[in-house]
């Protein structure tokens, strides 16, 4: 997992902690300094505000230190990344705990990663020896029913599906029912995300989730949202319309290997106050970590 994550985050990699090593080089531990370190923070996606405060605890230690040598800012850095990272770290939930199955609610905007991160979660599942029903919710959208129906048939997961355009919350309501039957582990239910019709997809995710209830009332078990970080700031933006109209337990961070914007991993957790519990770094079904902060953190400066 380690020297793939590492290969994932390589164009972070070198923006974040490759310019923060390249600015501190030779340089003095001064205003100056801290101006390069903020501009290079706030590229790298970290967001204005959690630069500020992070350059703030910065200097604090620096005082409070008595650190005169610029070349150990990197790693003073990355210390309180981690720091801000394992405030809110929390696992993902963990199938087998209870009488019935783990249920999952996977919400997102359409092209976040939505439906792979739904197959790739299947996929680890089944690997893990777990029996895994997945519902196929986003049901505005026929290509993403085929596209689910394709990793369950990879990774042996039974799919429950309606016809194109039935009611999301009834789908959500026939898997857990199935699930429940079969004696499933896992629930996995992928739900739509146009996001031109805003209050009422939130509206939407609420009554799949009271829909559930009905048959579990300590369901959904765990929200996952999942956000593209090729979208930068924008992801964060629409994440708080999410966290408002659903309890967001977790955030699925897609899409980091194709991008310079990894930074926003530590935005999230100071701004959102919630905690990444999976990364996206690829296509494939192998290519979702579970976050961990500190190897998010070695992965980024060592
Ligand atoms: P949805 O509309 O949110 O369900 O998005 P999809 O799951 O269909 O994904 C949209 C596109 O992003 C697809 O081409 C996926 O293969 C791709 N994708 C999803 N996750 C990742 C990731 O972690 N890395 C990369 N490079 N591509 C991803």
């Amino acid at each position: 997992i380690w020297s793939k994550l590492k290969a994932g985050l390589a164009r972070t990699r070198e923006q974040l902690a490759g310019r923060i090593r390249a600015v501190v080089q030779g340089a003095a531990l001064d205003e100056a300094l801290f101006e390069e370190l903020e501009a290079v923070l706030i590229t790298a996606d970290v967001g204005v505000a959690t630069t500020q405060r992070l350059l703030e605890r910065l200097r604090e230690r620096v005082r409070a230190e008595g650190v005169r040598d610029a070349a150990a800012v990197p790693g003073l850095l990355a210390e309180e990344m981690r720091g801000m990272l394992e405030a809110v770290a929390a696992p993902p939930a963990a199938p087998g705990r209870g009488p019935g199955p783990l249920v999952i609610l996977v919400v997102g905007v359409n092209g976040s990663g939505k439906t792979t991160t739904v197959g790739k979660l299947a996929a680890r599942y089944r690997q893990e020896g777990w029996k895994v029903v997945v519902g196929a919710a986003d049901t505005f959208r026929a290509a993403a029913i085929d596209q689910l129906e394709r990793w369950c048939q990879r990774a042996g997961a039974d799919l429950v599906r309606q016809h194109p355009g039935a009611d999301p919350a009834a789908v959500a309501f026939d898997a857990l029912q199935a699930a429940q039957a079969r004696g499933a582990d896992v629930l996995l239910v992928d739900t739509a995300g146009r996001l031109h019709t805003r209050v009422n997809l939130m509206e939407e995710l609420r009554k799949t989730q009271r829909v559930l209830q009905r048959l579990d009332p300590t369901a959904p078990h765990e929200v996952l949202l999942v956000l593209d970080a090729t979208t930068g700031q924008n992801a964060l933006a629409q994440a708080r319309h999410f966290t408002e109209a659903v309890g967001v337990t977790g955030i699925v961070l897609t899409k980091l290997d194709g991008t310079a914007r990894g930074g926003m991993v530590v935005a999230i957790a100071d701004q959102l106050r919630l905690p990444v519990k999976w990364v996206g770094t690829g296509e494939g079904a192998d290519d979702l970590a579970p976050f961990d902060p500190g190897e998010f953190t070695r992965a980024l400066f060592e």
